[in-house]
């Protein structure tokens, strides 16, 4: 396979590169490298959050690059226990700070908070667009009708809804939605979290496009149109694996052949500790 170049995925309101780097449980120098890996081989959109506690180390490794601000599609999430205007506002002002940076390109509540007001935070993730802190607003981890309210009462476009999408969990109805008004879906886990590489259909279908079955899965994501993918690793050789998905087309019959929901594969939805530990992610 020859090394891509990531195409960008484009809607009326925005244009991002169809692959980022997440960085969710990436801290400290970790985070760094990764960041600097991943801008070495070519991506140029990376994904953080005020939870994950390595803003500093995304903003550092992006700042001692040769890569130039602008050139970068940086992704920030508000920790939803900020739930009113002004705690908002300060957390963005924290993230904005701990990055290096004088906006970020997408700005997300990173989960629906029952208790806060959805108006509220949608009024704030606004506002910070317009006082230019963010190019582009977003939700993550909101089903469709929580989408539509948000779509509704935001005072700019939402550009995405970050969600968890993967073969095993292929979120027909959202993705639907999505692909109908113009709104991103931004696709996390999109390797189940490791699960998508142990996969048989994966490793088989894989073998006829001489790919592994990470660029089988990733691929499987990025056919889809409206969808981007944000893969986290740690390794170059991974990295530019990952970039090099865009490199061949599965056909209709074995894409069809991938999409397999199961809620037992399902990372993000299995019971017990592992629920508890995604909360955060
Ligand atoms: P993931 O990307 O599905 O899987 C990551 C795992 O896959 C890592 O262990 C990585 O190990 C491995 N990997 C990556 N590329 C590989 C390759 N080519 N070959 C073999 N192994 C490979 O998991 P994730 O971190 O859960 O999801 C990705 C990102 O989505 C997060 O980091 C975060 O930014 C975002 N996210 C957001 C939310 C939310 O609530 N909004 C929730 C979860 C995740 P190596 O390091 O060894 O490559």
């Amino acid at each position: 396979m020859t090394e891509t170049t990531i195409p960008t995925v484009e809607t009326d309101d925005a244009a991002v590169p169809a692959m980022g780097l997440g960085t969710w449980q990436l801290t400290d120098q970790t985070a760094y490298d990764a960041v600097r890996a991943a801008l070495s081989v070519g991506l140029r959109h990376l994904d953080t959050a005020q939870l994950y506690d390595n803003e500093w180390a995304v903003g550092r490794a992006l700042a001692d690059s040769d890569v130039a601000r602008e050139d970068v599609f940086l992704t920030t999430k508000v920790d939803p226990t900020n739930t009113s205007r002004e705690a908002i506002a300060d957390s963005v002002a924290g993230s904005l700070d701990r990055l290096g940076v004088d906006s970020v390109d997408l700005l997300l509540i990173h989960w629906p908070n029952p208790v806060a007001d959805l108006e509220t935070v949608m009024d704030a993730l606004s506002a910070a667009q317009e006082r230019g802190q963010t190019r582009h607003v977003g939700v993550s981890n909101f089903g469709v009708d929580r989408l539509d309210r948000a779509r509704r009462l935001a005072s700019v476009p939402v550009v995405t809804n970050q969600v968890l999408f993967h073969p095993f969990h292929p979120q027909h109805e959202l993705l639907d939605y999505c692909q109908r008004e113009g709104v991103l879906l931004t696709a996390y886990s999109p390797l189940a979290e490791g699960a998508a590489l142990s996969d048989d259909v994966l490793a088989d279908v894989g073998r006829s496009y001489d790919a592994t079955p990470a660029q089988v899965a990733l691929r499987w994501a990025t056919q889809h149109e409206n969808v981007v993918v944000i893969p986290k690793s740690t390794s170059r050789a991974h990295l530019a694996e990952n970039r090099d998905s865009f490199g061949f087309t599965l056909s209709r019959r074995d894409h069809d052949r991938i999409t397999r929901p199961s809620l037992l594969r399902t990372a993000r939805l299995a019971v017990g500790s592992r629920l508890r530990d995604a909360l955060p992610g």
